[in-house]
């Protein structure tokens, strides 16, 4: 299977190596530094303003990803419950001789209690070892979203990511199955409802790149970078066909909108 935040939802090795609010290990090792692991050019900027000390630049075209000043960043973790794609943790390399600290956003109920101790987990959920909760907080900022923080073996300061919940929960009774609300916005750039896409459906398009050239479905300024995994799941449901074996939609260059004035230095409107 294709590795990468596309196929699987989990930032591949390469994509984290290229993305430019990851700070070096070198600058890890200085003291608590944000580890922004958001990978896709989507239109999102709030954790530009939630930090206190302008080490985070998206810029005005909020498409681009997040850029870390490591230097200027101080530590706050008020970036981390800010950040609508819980892409934000804080690492603290030398928390004590042998342990790292991770402070991560947990959105589950029950929160652990200082002390516990707990599984933590990788970017894919999987255990990777032990950890004891420091703190849980609640962010004046933010209070919809808690910190959590976990002391970890420094050894796998580059893995954890998260925590398994402290209690397994029975799983709850499988829901009847909900009437699908068919003007629910699928592409945001388009304005495209699920009745879109499905009407591009049913006039014959299978694929990602059909339903594409039907509707306009991730033409838009993310370049289906929010609704195309909502538009596979579509076309799964109503063909028949697995996720997973739904090719992606061809990109097309140019990407984005560009000024009158860049291709003609006469145009009178910029
Ligand atoms: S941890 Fe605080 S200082 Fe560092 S990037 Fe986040 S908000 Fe800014
Ligand atoms: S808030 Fe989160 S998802 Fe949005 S740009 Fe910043 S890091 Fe990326």
């Amino acid at each position: 299977m294709e590795k990468g935040v596309c196929f699987t939802g989990i930032p591949s090795a390469e994509e984290l190596a290229k993305a430019p609010g990851v700070p070096a290990r070198s600058e890890m090792n200085k003291g608590p530094v944000a580890v922004i692991e958001c990978v896709q050019e989507i239109p999102c900027n709030p954790c530009e303003a939630a930090c206190p000390s302008g080490a985070i630049t998206v810029g005005s075209d909020i498409t681009k990803l997040p850029v870390l000043d490591a230097e200027k960043c101080i530590g706050c973790g008020n970036c981390l419950a800010h950040c609508p794609g819980l892409a934000i943790t804080l690492v603290n390399v030398n928390y004590s001789e042998t342990e790292a600290a991770v402070s991560f956003p947990f959105e589950y109920l029950p929160l652990p209690k200082v002390g516990d101790e707990v599984n933590a987990v990788n970017r894919g959920g999987e255990a990777v070892c032990k950890g004891n909760v420091l703190s849980v907080r609640m962010p004046q900022s933010y209070k919809q979203t808690c910190i959590v923080t976990i002391a970890i073996p420094k050894k796998y300061v580059e893995d954890v990511r998260s925590m398994e919940l402290p209690i397994k929960r029975a799983l709850p009774e499988p829901a009847a199955k909900k009437e699908i609300d068919k003007s629910s916005l699928i592409c945001r750039c388009e304005e495209l409802t699920q009745a879109d896409i499905e009407k591009a459906i049913e006039e014959g398009a299978t694929t990602l790149d059909g339903v594409k050239k039907h509707s306009r479905a991730g033409m838009g300024l993310c370049q289906g970078k929010s609704c195309e995994r909502l538009v596979a799941r579509i076309i799964a449901e109503k063909t028949g066909q697995k996720v997973e074996n739904l090719l992606p939609a061809t990109h097309r260059p140019p990407v984005r909108p560009i000024r009158l004035k860049v291709v003609d230095d006469d145009a009178d409107i910029e």
